[in-house]
């Protein structure tokens, strides 16, 4: 039931054809998919599956598969409340076009690469990270105090320096060498499928990261700290919004 996550080689894909290889009661379960599953901090995708006869099923939410022997990459289609019935209509080898609701997923996006521009503000190790529709949050573990302004200040020349967004792959055995290119320690570099993507921001940032992001910095627009706050003793956590 191995996905291809086809997000991965390209974020800005909306829409693929794809072969429906099982339906189970989380959801729907295709060879391929644009739809990228809940992980690494940023929320599923949602959308539609839509039928060969033009039946529209809504996709609330895109999981991790959880059944075994499932790779990182395997992911079950939840469809939203009231699609259920649909699912008694439709069976593996049945063919769909999966399309993802744009609109959400660019706003993760940009959300996304504003995080990565984050760890490059601020030099401190993140020990929590959520990417949603409406913001993005980190927690940082420090003591030190942060400055809105200076914040924001440095995140608008980031964005404003156009800077190029680009993925590399390296092997597992040479991530487990880098260990100083992990900033989140929340979120486990995705491993397991032998290689790892790295996500560079030309000059600015480079991690492990297997989420979705924009080309470049300048799309992300402008963003505002919407709260700065201390989580706790020793971790200061920050959301940030698009403006
Ligand atoms: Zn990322």
């Amino acid at each position: 039931m191995a996905t291809r996550a086809l997000f991965r080689e390209d974020a800005y894909l909306t829409g693929c054809d794809a072969t429906i290889t099982a339906v189970d009661e989380l959801g729907i379960h295709l060879d391929q998919t644009v739809f990228y599953p809940l992980g690494g901090g940023q929320a599923g995708d949602a959308g539609a599956l839509v039928l060969a006869d033009g039946t529209r099923v809504e996709i609330a939410d895109t999981r991790k598969a959880k059944f075994e022997g499932a790779t990182p990459d395997d992911a079950v289609h939840v469809p939203a409340p009231g699609q259920h019935a649909l699912l008694a209509r439709i069976a593996a080898g049945e063919r769909v076009r999966a399309e993802i609701d744009w609109t959400r997923r660019y706003r993760h996006m940009r959300l996304h690469t504003a995080s990565h521009l984050m760890c490059a503000v601020l030099p401190y190790a993140v020990d929590g990270c959520s990417i949603t529709t409406e913001y993005a949050r980190l927690d940082f573990a420090t003591v030190e105090p942060i400055e809105r302004e200076q914040v924001e200040a440095r995140l608008a020349e980031l964005v404003g320096g156009a800077h190029g967004v680009a993925t590399e792959w390296i092997t597992d055995d040479e991530m487990a060498a880098r260990p100083e290119l992990v900033r989140t320690m929340s979120v486990k570099p995705p491993m397991g499928l032998g290689r790892v993507r790295l996500l560079r921001i030309e000059g600015v940032d480079l991690q492990p990261c297997g989420g979705t992001h924009v080309r470049n910095t300048q799309e992300i627009g402008a963003l505002r700290v919407a709260k700065l706050e201390k989580k706790s003793a020793r971790t200061r956590r920050l959301v940030l919004e698009l403006v």
